[in-house]
């Protein structure tokens, strides 16, 4: 779920991609032209086709129109471009210095584990080249070329992977906090409105939706009588009891004393089954609170997803039928019929 809010890696991966493909569009073009000018033509064909690739690659992240195979293809072929310069062409022509450069790019646009990986796989090909123009060369500045690579290389390669891994643990911890609440730790209304997001772009896989709008009954009593903190107490295990029937992924708080619950591919009768469920769940609990016991109950109202409709559409319509529960005694679950449907319109309410 948190993952579907913000998406702060690929924003930081487009705009790393953009820079870079740019970069390397002008650096690729001007290898090219050195190597068909030394006539080298494997190299200089392998550099052109890399500058158009990079055009292409650049164009796509400007636009935010590439995907992450996109982000994969273009790393790999950079990789295999640098491995393949090093091995074809002499030390001195100091190409394998490129190999540095390849951690940082590899941790910003891949991660930490398929950055760590290919870092791993990059300097065993590259160690490789070299060794074979230190026993071809036997000359010491070849070996000392080699050792200084490969320290330098490890040097960066930590740098990165503590960088990178440093930098997505602050990305889940700013992404939880803000999409949950802090009372309860269930999600909060921002999270709600990017599942449904989510549900709305993937709708042809997910058929149904049905929404429920719980209010706890008679709550501001048990702050009244217990004291707010009672209140607070109660509202966290109630939290956790919901969550438990639920699941932690589908509850949502968007108020005071109100939670909202998702059931994604579920229908109307088996929303009404599982708000009886809930209702039955924190009815039977007893809530203890400094040797006292507190008894609660809620008030649900349900409603189905049609096609077009908005979040605050399906919040307008469980709401209207929360209101009837409320109005009904409390402590009951209550459907919009399919039949009723027109008629809880929220249109329908304001014409
Ligand atoms: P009803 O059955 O009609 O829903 O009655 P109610 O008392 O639950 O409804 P009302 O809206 O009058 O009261 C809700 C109360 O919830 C008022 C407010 O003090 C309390 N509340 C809202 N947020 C919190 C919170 O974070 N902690 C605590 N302890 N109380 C809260
Ligand atoms: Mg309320
Ligand atoms: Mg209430």
């Amino acid at each position: 779920m948190d993952s579907r809010l913000f998406d702060h890696s690929h924003t930081l991966r487009s705009s790393v991609l953009a820079g870079l493909s740019l970069f390397l569009f002008a650096v690729a073009l001007a290898f090219s032209w050195l190597y068909f000018n030394k006539q080298e033509f494997v190299l200089a064909s392998i550099y052109l086709f890399f500058t158009l690739y990079s055009l292409y690659v650049s164009r796509l992240a400007a636009q935010r129109k590439h995907k992450h195979r996109h982000i994969q293809c273009y790393v790999y072929l950079m990789m295999f471009i640098i491995c393949i310069s090093t091995y074809l062409q002499p030390l001195a022509d100091g190409l394998y210095l490129w190999t540095i450069f390849c951690p940082i790019v590899l941790y910003a646009l891949l991660g930490l584990n398929q950055g760590r990986l290919m870092s791993g796989i990059v300097l065993l090909a590259q160690v490789m080249s070299v060794y074979d123009d230190v026993i071809q060369v036997s000359a010491l500045n070849a070996l000392t070329t080699m050792v200084n690579l490969i320290l330098c290389y490890c040097g960066v390669w930590i740098v990165s992977h503590r960088y990178e891994f440093n930098r997505e643990n602050i990305e889940n911890s700013l992404t939880y906090l803000a999409s949950r609440d802090a009372l309860t730790g269930a999600h909060n209304r921002l999270s709600l409105r990017a599942a449904f997001n989510h549900f709305e772009k993937h709708r042809s896989s997910v058929d149904s939706l049905s929404l429920l709008l719980i209010d706890l009954d008679y709550f501001k009593q048990i702050n009244d009588q217990y004291g707010h903190d009672s209140g607070d107490k109660v509202l966290i295990e109630t939290a956790q009891i919901l969550a438990n029937v639920v699941g932690e992924d589908n509850l949502y708080r968007i108020g005071g004393e109100e939670f909202c619950v998702t059931l994604f591919d579920t229908v109307l009768e088996q929303a009404e089954k599982m708000g009886e469920r809930l209702r039955s769940a924190v009815g039977t609990h007893l809530f203890y609170y400094r040797e006292q016991t507190i008894h609660l109950t809620l008030s649900v109202g349900i409603c189905e997803y049609q096609a077009g409709d908005k979040l605050t559409d399906l919040i307008k319509l469980a709401d209207k039928e929360l209101y009837r529960a409320k109005h009904n005694g409390r402590n009951q679950v209550r459907i919009c019929q399919t039949v009723e449907y027109a008629e809880c319109q929220p249109q329908a309410e304001s014409g």
